[in-house]
């Protein structure tokens, strides 16, 4: 079956009442018959709830895995990866990520007995030469965050498993409409569902997916979520449900918008250089084409000159909002530097962007006078 009628059937949950949109269940408990046996499998909605089963089979399904875990946001889907690891274990992570994934590693796991080694990713040399015999997890966010700078996820598969490490795939960005990492011998996908797969901006949420139910990080993850209970609420799972059907078209849409600008970005005299996998320009074009089905919906870009120059053509655009986050319907435009702070591994005069739904015509004449006026 092709992602979009996988995403509208995966999604559909039968319902006594005929109902074809699922019901929210709101309820924390779950009955018992008079033999004291559970009248459905659900007794208690922080080991599991209705929509939320809903919402991990399906995300299960998409991505190619066995099972699947939702989490209230990314981070605390992240955060029961790392915990379901041992003091003394040792992660590689990548140098350039989403910047409060390694800081949960630093802040929170390291004092807790987490070794952690920072690579350059897309660097097979770099990540070969941190492994250590305590090497467990190694974490990679491809295309990463906020460069899109690629990671060969079959090879670093290859070196994860010659020690018998994981590997952990953070596939907000691309969304398993480009990308199936699990395909690519991944162990585990990560997800901020916040993002492409709400698609609204209008919910938090996070999931693994395995790509074995029974190993024993897997096991372990079920038992953090279910005694941690860092769930989702019943609502949240419902609208990211809602979001799963329309993924696809979406990020087509979004990514077809992102190609036009990137190309337009490129040829602009106030743009120094432009950071989108589906630019010839793009160093790891290649492996774009080889490990995803198309370049996604995100860019960044240089604009000429310093900080303020950018800072200024930020504050002249009028269709694309100044604001964090991704994946949603409107644009957004955001100075990395400026949120990630002095560790930010973005040119001062970077911006990033997340490509919305509107038209690729209003975006670029927006773009154009934000970048011409003073
Ligand atoms: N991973 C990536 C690539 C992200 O962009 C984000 C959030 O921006 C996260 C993880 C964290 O997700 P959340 O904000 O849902 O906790």
């Amino acid at each position: 079956m092709h992602f979009d009628t996988l995403a509208i059937h995966a999604t559909h949950q039968p319902d006594p009442t005929g109902a074809v949109v699922p019901p929210i269940h709101l309820s924390t408990k779950f009955e018992r018959d008079e033999n004291y046996e559970l009248v459905s499998e659900h007794g208690y909605s922080r080991f599991s709830n209705p929509n939320r089963n809903a919402l991990e089979q399906a995300l299960t399904t998409l991505e190619g895995g066995a099972v699947g875990m939702a989490f209230g946001s990314g981070q605390a889907a992240t955060m029961a990866l790392l915990q379901a690891l041992r003091p003394g274990d040792h992660v590689i992570m990548p140098r350039q990520c989403y910047f409060s994934t390694p800081m949960l590693l630093e802040q929170v796991f390291h004092p807790w007995g987490l070794t952690y080694t920072r690579v350059e990713m897309s660097d097979l040399d770099a990540v070969q030469a941190a492994i250590h015999e305590n090497t467990r997890m190694i974490w990679v966010e491809t295309p990463s965050n906020p460069l899109l700078t690629l990671s060969d996820l079959l090879l670093i598969s290859q070196i994860a498993h010659e020690v018998g490490a994981i590997v952990v795939a953070d596939n907000t960005w691309a969304t398993p409409v480009l990308q199936r990492p699990l395909d690519l011998n991944c162990d585990v996908v990560m997800h901020s569902t916040t993002k492409y797969i709400g698609g609204h901006s209008d919910v938090l949420g996070g999931a693994l997916i395995f790509k074995d139910a029974n190993h024993e990080l897997a096991l372990r993850v079920r038992q953090i979520q279910q005694l941690g209970g860092a769930v989702p609420s019943p609502f949240d799972c419902w609208l990211l449900m809602r979001g799963l059907k329309t993924l696809g078209i979406r990020v087509r849409a979004q990514q077809a918008t992102a190609q036009l600008l990137a190309e337009f970005l490129e040829g602009h005299p106030a743009v120094e250089r432009v950071y989108y996998p589906g630019l010839d320009s793009h160093p790891q074009r290649a492996l774009a084409k080889q490990q995803m089905n198309g370049p996604g919906g995100m860019l960044s870009f240089d604009v000429k000159g310093d900080a303020e120059a950018a800072l200024r053509a930020c504050a002249n655009l009028k269709l694309f909002t100044r604001a964090t986050s991704l994946g949603g319907a409107e644009s957004l435009v955001e100075h990395r530097p400026t949120i990630e702070g002095i560790h930010t591994m973005a040119p001062p005069s970077s911006l990033r962007v997340s490509v919305g739904l509107e038209h690729i015509e209003d975006l670029i004449a927006d773009m154009d006078q934000a970048l011409k006026k003073e």
